[in-house]
C-alpha cells in the first residue's frame, strides 16, 4: 500500500484523518469526532423532538392554569387563542361519541366545541404494571 491509500474503513468519517490506532473496523479517529459525527446525525430528530415537547408543554400549562383557576371546561376557541394545539397531546381516544385527550397527567373530553371534565389523573405507581416492566 503506497502513502496517501487507506484500507476501507481506515479514515475518520468526522475529519478524514488516519486512523493509526484501535480495533478493526474503527470509524473515528477519537471520541471528540465521534461524538461530534452523532450529533450531527441525530440534530433534526433532536430539534423535531424538541418541538413536540415544545408544543406539549405549552399545552400542559395552558389546561394547568385553567384547573388552578378552578375551572374544569372551556371552549374550543377560547383554548386556541391561548395557544393550545388539539394536534399535541400524549393520548387520544375516540369514545362514543366524543374525544378524550390527554396531556401527561391531565385529561379531558371534547364534545363538540367545548372541552369538559377537564381533570389530573391519579399518579401511577410501577407496582401497578406488575411483571410487565
Ligand atoms: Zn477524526
Amino acid at each position: 500500500m503506497e502513502y496517501g491509500e487507506n484500507e476501507k474503513g481506515k479514515r475518520c468519517l468526522e475529519c478524514g484523518d488516519d486512523i493509526t490506532y484501535g480495533r478493526k473496523g474503527r470509524k473515528f479517529c477519537c471520541d471528540r469526532c465521534k461524538n461530534t459525527w452523532h450529533n450531527r446525525k441525530t440534530r433534526g430528530t433532536r430539534l423535531a423532538k424538541a418541538r413536540v415537547m415544545t408544543m406539549l408543554n405549552r399545552n400542559y400549562s395552558i389546561l394547568n392554569g385553567i384547573l388552578e383557576a378552578g375551572e374544569t371546561s372551556a371552549g374550543v376557541e377560547q383554548l386556541n387563542r391561548m395557544g393550545f394545539n388539539f394536534g399535541y397531546c400524549t393520548s387520544y381516544h375516540k369514545i362514543r361519541r366524543h374525544d378524550e385527550y390527554v396531556c401527561f397527567d391531565i385529561k379531558f373530553t371534547l364534545i363538540g366545541s367545548e372541552v369538559v371534565s377537564i381533570r389530573k389523573l391519579p399518579l401511577v405507581s410501577l407496582k401497578d404494571f406488575g411483571n410487565t416492566l
